[in-house]
Parts: C-alpha cells; sequence; structure tokens
C-alpha cells in the first residue's frame, strides 16, 4: 500500500535549482511538494559554494550567508598572477546556510517539503506522459501526483532517467575538498592552481570563509584523467604545494565531495509535464565549473512557467518551451564560448600554463571575472579581440569571439 499526495507541482531535489522553482511557483500560488532525499536541506556539501555578489543581491540571499572576496592569485608551476580589485565581487557562500535559506523561502510561500523521502521512480499515463513519482519515506511507500514535476535532482537526473530520457553525463568534473581550521589565511583572496602537479586536466583551489576557515579543494574532468581527486588532495596537503604551504597548521572540519556535469548544454530540457533544471539540466559554466547561479535563477523561471502553464491547463512540451528558450538565450553562446576556453586550456602543457598566466595577469579586475564567469560581452570584453595592444591577449579573445557567434 501507498500513500498518495495530489499536488500542482511536484520538485525532485531540495538543492538550490529545486528550492528556487518550488520557490517562485509557491509564490505564483501553486500547491508545491519539493522532495529530498537527505534527512534535512543540505545535510552533505558538495560544492566549494564560489559565487558573485551581482548575482547573491539580485537574488536577496542575507549578507550573513557568504564572505566577500575582492583579490584573486593564480598559480601555476612556475608563474603567479595577482589580480587585486577595490571592491568584492566575489564571495565563498556558507552553502549549508543558503541552501537552507532557499528552502525556507519557498516554505514561507507554501510549499511542502519531504525530507529524507527517496525518489526511486516515476508514474506515467497510458500515453507515456509522466504524472507522478514513487518515492519511499521510513520504508513506506509514497506516490506524489502532479500537473508538472520538475527534475532538479542534480548530477543523477533521477527522474528524467527513470523516463528514459537521458543517459549518464559523459563528461563530467569530480571533485574533493576539506574546510578546514587553517593558521593563516586572507580572508579576501582566493587561489586557484593549474598545471599537471596541481590537477591534470582541472585545478586545485582554496576559498576563504572568513574566521580561518578555509576550502582546500581539487576538481579532475573526467573522462580527460583517471587521477582521483581525493588521493590527489590528500597529496597536495601533505606536500604542502604553492600557496597551501602558507597556511601553516590545517586541521580538516568537513570533507566535501561531488560531481559536475560537463557536457555543454546538450540536454533538452523539456518534455509534456517535465521540466529539468540546475545540474539535472547541466547548466554550469565550463570555465569553473560553478553552477549555483544558473540554479537559482533558471529554478525560479521554471517554477513561474509551471505556474503559468498549470494556470491556463496546458502543461504540455510546446507550453513549458518557454523556459528552455529563457535559459537558453540567457546562457546558450556565452557556455559556448566558455567550452572553447575551456578546450583549450585542457590542452595546456605546465609552460603554456606558465604563459598563459601571463596573458590573465593584463586583465582589469572586471574582466578578468567576467571572463572566468563566462559573462563575455560585458565590460567591452570583446573589445580585447581587437583592440587589446598585446597580440596574445588579441588571440585569446577572438577565440571566444567565434565560439560566440551564433551558427
Ligand atoms: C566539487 C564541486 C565544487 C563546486 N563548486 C562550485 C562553486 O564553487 N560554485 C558554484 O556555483 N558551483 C559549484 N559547483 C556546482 C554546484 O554545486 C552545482 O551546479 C549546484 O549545486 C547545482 O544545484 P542543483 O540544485 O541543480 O543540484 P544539487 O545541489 O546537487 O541538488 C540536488 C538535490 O537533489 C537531491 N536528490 C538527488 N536524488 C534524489 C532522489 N532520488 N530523491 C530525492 N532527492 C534527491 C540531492 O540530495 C540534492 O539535495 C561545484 C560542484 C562540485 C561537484
Amino acid at each position: 500500500m501507498s500513500d498518495t499526495h495530489d499536488y500542482d507541482l511536484v520538485v525532485v531535489g531540495g538543492g538550490p535549482a529545486g528550492s528556487s522553482a518550488a520557490y517562485a511557483a509557491s509564490k505564483n500560488g501553486l500547491k508545491v511538494a519539493m522532495i529530498e532525499k537527505e534527512e534535512s536541506i543540505a545535510e552533505s556539501v558538495r560544492t566549494s559554494g564560489v559565487t558573485w555578489i551581482q548575482n547573491i543581491k539580485e537574488f536577496g540571499i542575507p549578507d550573513d550567508c557568504y564572505n566577500p572576496v575582492k583579490n584573486f592569485v593564480f598559480y601555476s608551476p612556475n608563474n603567479k598572477v595577482s589580480i587585486g580589485d577595490t571592491v568584492a565581487r566575489s564571495a565563498v557562500l556558507d552553502v549549508r546556510k543558503t541552501y537552507r535559506w532557499l528552502a525556507t523561502q519557498a516554505e514561507e510561500e507554501g510549499t511542502e517539503t519531504f525530507v529524507d523521502t527517496f525518489v526511486k521512480d516515476v508514474i506515467k499515463d497510458e500515453s507515456g506522459k509522466i504524472i507522478g513519482v514513487k518515492a519511499t519515506r521510513y520504508e513506506k511507500n509514497i506516490e506524489f501526483y502532479g500537473k508538472v514535476i520538475i527534475d532538479a535532482s542534480g548530477f543523477q537526473s533521477t527522474v528524467a532517467k527513470s523516463m528514459g530520457l537521458v543517459k549518464q553525463w559523459e563528461r563530467f568534473g569530480a571533485g574533493a575538498e576539506y574546510e578546514a581550521k587553517v593558521e593563516h589565511v586572507q580572508s579576501d583572496t582566493w587561489w586557484l592552481m593549474v598545471g599537471q602537479r596541481y590537477s591534470p586536466a582541472g585545478y586545485a583551489w582554496i576559498f576563504p570563509l572568513g574566521n580561518n576557515i578555509a576550502r582546500i579543494g581539487v576538481g579532475i574532468g573526467k573522462p580527460d584523467s583517471s587521477v582521483d581527486p581525493i588521493a590527489r588532495l590528500k597529496e597536495l596537503i601533505k606536500n604542502k604545494e604553492g600557496p597551501i604551504a602558507d597556511l601553516g597548521k590545517i586541521e580538516p572540519i568537513e570533507f566535501h565531495y561531488g560531481l559536475i556535469p560537463n557536457d555543454g548544454l546538450s540536454r533538452k530540457t523539456v518534455y509534456d509535464n517535465l521540466i529539468l533544471v540546475g545540474d539535472s539540466a547541466g547548466q554550469a559554466n565550463p570555465l569553473v565549473l560553478e553552477g549555483i547561479r544558473y540554479a537559482i535563477k533558471f529554478g525560479r523561471i521554471a517554477g513561474e512557467v509551471a505556474a503559468k502553464a498549470i494556470k491556463s491547463n496546458d502543461t504540455s512540451e510546446k507550453k513549458l518551451s518557454e523556459y528552455e528558450e529563457n535559459w537558453k538565450k540567457a546562457i546558450e553562446s556565452k557556455i559556448k564560448s566558455a567550452g572553447k576556453v575551456q578546450d583549450r586550456w585542457i590542452g595546456l602543457t605546465d609552460e603554456d600554463w606558465d604563459k598563459e598566466l601571463d596573458i590573465i595577469s593584463e586583465l582589469k579586475p572586471e574582466e578578468f571575472l567576467d571572463f572566468i564567469k563566462a559573462d563575455f560581452g560585458l565590460s567591452n570584453m570583446l573589445k580585447l579581440a581587437t583592440s587589446h595592444p598585446k597580440l596574445a591577449v588579441r588571440q585569446l579573445f577572438s577565440m571566444v569571439k567565434k565560439a560566440g557567434k551564433k551558427e
């Protein structure tokens, strides 16, 4: 016997995408269930939490949820570049606090959250369209029915996979990090480390959270490299590589591990009665593999579009495609350009990286940030392709410009 629940919208996953979709849908008058398999929202952290203050403000995330950062240091095997800004434009999130704040926002608008509830299958009507999900909670079976289902289950894409619509991501990043108490760390600076020693296909990082706490981690591209990020992280800390040496004594507080899709925007994200959002949709910036701001932004749009569709009694793929058009317009060409830069970066030798850092050192702080955020087009970045005095910089940006052009 199963318990049965009826909702307008069923959201699978209580990460930033799910909470944001649930928030927008509830705010627009829908009866919403949000289902999360863990015992509480953000019980395990699977992200480093770097994001951008402009987005934080846009989303209304409270000031006590993040540590602002204004200096950026890049290490390659034999080079180092520091870019200092006058204002903080980046931030490291207190991930648990932020994700719980997002879920609370949804609940305050009326979303009902079901934690400790594992979605294991989908429910289809006789024509094969999704109309609900099957879950287990405290060993009991529950069925959740909805007019629209949002798959916000992250990397696993539980719902879309159960529908047979998608397969496992082929290209992805695997990352491991310690959140640790350290002896010395500047709280307004983050460090990225590139080259074979740090990560054969990716980068290592130190992100400060304030109060002498930092996240020290490594991300490695799969299947580009078979190196295990956990083993590499332990080696880097043991050998005190690069800026890790300056941290002094490192006392781990918590270990984080996660996977992030890196297959470009290859997935279709709307079907009859179904929307995919966040990591489930592959919405990540490939340059630094960040997706939290996209999960929140496009989660909210997914919730709004679902509300409109349900109110108009038309939850067809055609009606829901407004969501896909919206997010594609916002990021498709930028992600394509960023993919080109990522391809270039993955092929760099240690010596090439030393030279690449010289190019990066030519950028102004806002240009550097727009670049790694894949916000090409802002701050006249593309003008760099024609007007920058250094040939190497012009070449880098010409590549970005060409890739971003619509085919
Ligand atoms: C190592 C690493 C570092 C990263 N660093 C950054 C960074 O610095 N900045 C940044 O912006 N992004 C970063 N990212 C990416 C970022 O974490 C994701 O883009 C973001 O979390 C996507 O949000 P989401 O809501 O789509 O998915 P998730 O945050 O993964 O949330 C999905 C939720 O669904 C739940 N769920 C899954 N399956 C089921 C099921 N069957 N039943 C019920 N619930 C289920 C999960 O428990 C989870 O709570 C990083 C990723 C990794 C792996």
